[in-house]
Order: structure tokens, then C-alpha cells, then sequence
């Protein structure tokens, strides 16, 4: 293949039918959760719950789930951003992977949204429950429910919930019931609304809100859509077509950036090459771009609960205490109290930097009108985050002249995060 290509892309029949687990491959062991599993282990899928400590490097992506990835536009393209890379003036080489592009609702949330279910479904369950921040889990679950023949019932963290309007219907569109969270429907919100009847909500408190919900009926189970294990392992299809993209052009990046919540779309994208670094001894850099608003990362690293009434088991995490109070920002699907286990391990042994954007998000909601103006896409709030830091390593490369191969990942596009941009750019 030519080697300055502006998109290069997968044959359909050359995505990748195996996702990677890196768990195997890791310096040392996951330090084990603490605590009750019972209520954890109870409300979640089966075959999820086994991923979830997979001692095997890989695990196959069932045949007719291969299809439906097929069926919402995977393989997904990677760019050259050479457009970009004129106007930053910069020796480097910028790619960046769409996974907004061609995602029927706007994200990689997706790709484990329709594992999930289609696992569900094998199990019989008839619901899945989950919380939602900026909305694109909602809607990725949402979606995911209803072309797998399952019903979806989302809470959703209410400062968002308030100014999405379209990204509402759009989940009640796939059928999906959809609260505001705190809500009514359970003890915890209904503790929360009555100390404060205008609760924001946070994405600790709908993810105690939808356990309880699930926990009370047999035939739903409650999903996430970051965090955990076994979610990092179907996102790892980003970075293992990634990879087959970048040796399609002769390429193997000496930077990897993303943006990160909770950990799935940068570790979508970076467990591939990280297992590399693991196991070759390669020395890619690995850049996670946060909001100062939570910049989980550089919390402590000790046990803490995934959820705001500690109804989930301790993980040893970087967090920020579950109960945190967090400013609200448009890149909300950022803003949580703590970082996957498997990336928190890897930074603490030094695999991964992190850069946190201030909480005013001029910075980064400039660098997506920059990548607009250039490349033509517009990104989500979040992926802003990733730009911005792509963009940084870019101009480092201006000033010291150095090559590199910068590969980011673009994980939503914001076709329904206007209000963001208009807000934060006074347009
Ligand atoms: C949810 C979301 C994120 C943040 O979540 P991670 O699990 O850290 O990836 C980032 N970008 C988009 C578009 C999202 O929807």
C-alpha cells in the first residue's frame, strides 16, 4: 500500500475475529478486589464475569456477534491527518483512528454494548440496566438492546441528562426507558433528592442506582460500559485494527493518545501496542488526556468502590474517593472517580503519562475547532481531550524536530454535543 495514504482500511474479511487480553501478560497480578462480590457478581453476565479474570491471551469474538459488528460499519478507518499536520507545522506523522465514523450512535461504546448483549441474550436475561454520564453509553446500550431483542433501562446522571434533549430521544427511540439520576426509583436517589431536590448526580451515584435496580429483578442483569476488565477486552478490536492498519502503511507509532474516563476507548486503543512494550520490550509512548475535573490518575492509589454507595466490591485503583465532588464539564464522559485496574497497574509501573486540561475546557474545545477546520470531523467533548494532547506531542515535535508517528483516537464524534461547543466557544 501506498505509504502516504489518507485513509487506510481493513478489508471487512480481515477484521480482527479475537480480542486481546492483557491480563496474562501484565508485569505482576491484578491486586484482587476487596470485599463482597455477591451483589457484583449477582447483577452481572455470566460469560462477562468470566472474561473478567480470563487467563487467556485471547478470546475469540462468537461468529454471529461478528456479523453485528460488521453490521454497524467495522472495520472503522484510519486517517492521516495531513491537513493538521501543515498547520502545526510539525515534522510528525498524525493518525488518528474514527471510531465516531460509521458508529450508529456516535461512539466505540458500541463495541461492548453489542457484546454484552448478545451474551445476555445466550443467558436468557430479557434487561439490561446501566448508568450513563454524557449519554453515549446510554444510547450505545440502548441500541445495542434493541437490535439484539432485549429491553434497556438507563440512568442517567442528571446534570447531563438536562441539556441533551435530542440524545434522550434518541435512547427512547431504541425503546429505552431513561431516568434522570439521582431519580425516585431507588433508596439511593431518593436519600440524595431529598438532601438536595436539584442533585446533579454523578456517574458513582447512577451506577448504585442501576445495581439496585437490576439486583431486584432476575431476569436483568446490570452492565458497564468502562472500567472493567472484560470491558477493556472488547475495545481492544480498536487498537488490533489499529495495528494492522499502521503495518498496512509500514508504520508502528512512537506515541499513543487517547482520552480516559474510565479507561475503555484509551485502552481500546493502547492495550494492543502496550502487550508489545510488555512482551518486545517496545518503547511507544502512552499519553492519557483528562479533564483537571477528574484527573483520576494522579489520584492515590489505594481500594476504593466503583460506586457512590459502595454497593460494588473494592478495587485497587487511582481515585479520587468515591464520593468526590466533581465540576461538571462537557467532556462528561471523563469525569469519574477512578481509572481501570488493568491501566492503573500499567501506570503505576510507569507505562503510561497522563496530561488534565483545566476545567473551563477553552483549551481542548479550541483544539477540536483546530482538528475541524483541517480534517473536517467534528469531534465529541471527549475526544477533544485527545486531540488537544495529540496535538501537544505534535508541537513538541515541531521544536525539537523529531519524526514521530503519533497515533490518537478519535472515540465519538459530537454531532449531538452542539450545545458544548456553542457554550464553551461563544459561538
Ligand atoms: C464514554 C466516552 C469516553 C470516556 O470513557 P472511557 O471509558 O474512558 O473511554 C470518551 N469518549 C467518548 C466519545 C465516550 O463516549
Amino acid at each position: 500500500m501506498k505509504k502516504d495514504m489518507r485513509q487506510v482500511n481493513l478489508r471487512v474479511e480481515d477484521m480482527p475475529a479475537r480480542w486481546y487480553n492483557i491480563i496474562p501478560d501484565l508485569p505482576e497480578p491484578l491486586p484482587p478486589p476487596e470485599g463482597d462480590m455477591t451483589a457484583m457478581g449477582k447483577g452481572m453476565i455470566k460469560e462477562c464475569l468470566d472474561q473478567e479474570f480470563s487467563p487467556d491471551n485471547w478470546i475469540d469474538i462468537p461468529e454471529e456477534l461478528q456479523e453485528t459488528y460488521r453490521q454497524i460499519g467495522r472495520p472503522r478507518p484510519v486517517f492521516r491527518a495531513t491537513n493538521l499536520e501543515k498547520r502545526l507545522d510539525t515534522p510528525a506523522e498524525l493518525y488518528y483512528k474514527a471510531e465516531g465514523l460509521f458508529s450508529p450512535t456516535g461512539s466505540h461504546k458500541i463495541n461492548t454494548a453489542l457484546a454484552q448483549a448478545y451474551y445476555a441474550r445466550k443467558q436468557g436475561l430479557e434487561r439490561l440496566v446501566t448508568e450513563t454520564g454524557a449519554g453515549q453509553w446510554g444510547t450505545a446500550l440502548s441500541c445495542a438492546a434493541r437490535i439484539t431483542g432485549l429491553a434497556a433501562t438507563v440512568y442517567w446522571v442528571r446534570a447531563v441528562h438536562r441539556w441533551k434533549e435530542a440524545r434522550r430521544l434518541f435512547m427512547e427511540l431504541y425503546g429505552a426507558e431513561v431516568f434522570a439520576s439521582p431519580s425516585e426509583n431507588t433508596e439511593t436517589g431518593r436519600g440524595l433528592l431529598k438532601k438536595d431536590p436539584d442533585h446533579p448526580g454523578s456517574l458513582a451515584i447512577a451506577i448504585s442506582e442501576g445495581l439496585e435496580d437490576a439486583l431486584s429483578d432476575d431476569k436483568a442483569a446490570y452492565v458497564l460500559g468502562s472500567v472493567l476488565n472484560h470491558v477493556l477486552l472488547h475495545q481492544t478490536i480498536i487498537g488490533l485494527e489499529c495495528k494492522k492498519q499502521m503495518e498496512a502503511i509500514d508504520r508502528y507509532p512512537d506515541v499513543v493518545v487517547s482520552c480516559l474516563g474510565g479507561g475503555s476507548n484509551f485502552g481500546g486503543i493502547a492495550l494492543p501496542f502496550l502487550g508489545d512494550a510488555l512482551k518486545k520490550g517496545t518503547r511507544t509512548r502512552f499519553i492519557a488526556a483528562q479533564t483537571q475535573a477528574a484527573p483520576n490518575l494522579q489520584g492515590e492509589y489505594r481500594y476504593d468502590n466503583a460506586d457512590y454507595s459502595g454497593i460494588t466490591p473494592r478495587l485497587k485503583m487511582y481515585t479520587l474517593g468515591h464520593q468526590k465532588d466533581m465540576p461538571p464539564v462537557y467532556g462528561d464522559g471523563l469525569r469519574y472517580h477512578g481509572c481501570s485496574p488493568i491501566l492503573r497497574l500499567l501506570r503505576n509501573k510507569g507505562y503510561i503519562d497522563t496530561v488534565a486540561y483545566p476545567t473551563d475546557e477553552k483549551y481542548v474545545f479550541e483544539s477540536a475547532k483546530v482538528f475541524l477546520s483541517e480534517e473536517g470531523f467534528l469531534p465529541a467533548p471527549e475526544s477533544a481531550y485527545s486531540i488537544a494532547a495529540a496535538i501537544d506531542q505534535a508541537d513538541e515535535c515541531r521544536k525539537s524536530g523529531e519524526k514521530k508517528v503519533i497515533l490518537f483516537n478519535v472515540s465519538g464524534h459530537g454531532f449531538m454535543d452542539m450545545e458544548g461547543y456553542r457554550q464553551v466557544l461563544q459561538v
